[in-house]
């Protein structure tokens, strides 16, 4: 690396976070910074946008430029960004209420338009800076403000979700494990395509019941000789709910909106000399 190399301080803004002492989110920026100045990601040239909820202050506390837009909307504002700049690097960042509650239903399209962006969707299980309510991850039977008893809902299993939408790069962290992390944002951030990262990151002070400690129980590295281009057996590491597993778990090489984009124009180009032949004898 050259002297003028960007080093993880440069990545880092002049506000310090201020997220309660001892939340999952610590554990998940700071491989986040580890990994832009591993891509050398240009600040100047990286968006991180963001919804609303505690992993919405993402934006704040990075030294790029960023945009901390309305609830649920972080999806289709970055890929909105992402079609009208390409030469950007453009990542959203969320957590499960955002993404998968107001948000949830432009998941499918940023998807299936394989947007070449990354989507970082922190899950703690909870609503956390609204203070404790159920979120579409918490689990049947959890206690919370607004489920004093318990909790009637099942969750939603985000890993599935992103796997049945066919997300082109699916990878699943923690934030008790930042030094995985890393690898994983580098993964997610040089794939050609739409990469979601799910990343479990215990709330720890509104939520009880999914704790760091839970978590521990059940976190679980995908096997050394996984195949992630195996999207079936993606799906049943998915419908694995007793493990928590991590890593690449899906990863697809296919044309991103922007090439299909380039090949529709060539093709309409090759319609021009009919065009004029039109207006010749119309
Ligand atoms: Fe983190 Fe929960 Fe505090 Fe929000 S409320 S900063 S998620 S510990």
């Amino acid at each position: 690396m050259s002297d003028t190399a960007l080093k993880v301080a440069d990545y880092k803004s002049d506000l310090k976070p201020i997220w309660c002492a001892g939340c999952g989110d610590y554990g998940v920026i700071t491989p986040f910074y580890k990994a832009l100045a591993e891509i050398q990601a240009q600040p100047k040239d990286t968006v991180i946008v963001s919804g609303i909820g505690c992993s919405g202050r993402f934006p704040y506390f990075c030294n790029t430029y960023g945009f901390h837009g309305v609830h649920g909307r972080a999806l289709p504002t970055a890929a909105g960004m992402k079609i009208a700049r390409p030469d950007l690097e453009i990542i959203a960042v969320g957590g499960d209420g955002d993404g998968l509650g107001i948000g949830g239903g432009h998941i499918p399209h940023v998807c299936r338009k394989n947007v070449n962006m990354t989507y970082i969707l922190i899950d703690n299980s909870i609503y956390g800076l609204t203070k404790g309510q159920s979120s579409p991850t918490s689990p049947l039977n959890m206690k919370s403000k607004t489920a004093p008893y318990a909790y009637m809902e099942d969750p939603l299993n985000p890993l599935l979700m992103f796997l049945s939408y066919n997300a082109s790069f699916v990878g699943r962290g923690y934030g008790g494990k930042p030094k995985d992390l890393k690898d994983l944002f580098v993964q997610a951030l040089t794939h050609k395509g739409f990469s979601v990262l799910h990343i479990f990151s215990p709330c720890v002070t509104m939520n009880k019941q999914v704790t760091f400690k839970s978590m521990n129980e059940i976190v679980k590295p995908l096997p050394e000789d996984w195949d992630p281009s195996n999207r079936l057996a993606a799906m049943e590491k998915a419908l694995d709910t007793g493990t928590f597993w991590t890593g690449v778990v899906y990863k697809d090489e296919r044309d991103t909106i922007h090439e299909r984009i380039d090949q529709m124009e060539e093709r309409i180009g090759q319609y021009s000399g009919l065009e004029e032949l039109c207006k010749k004898f119309g």
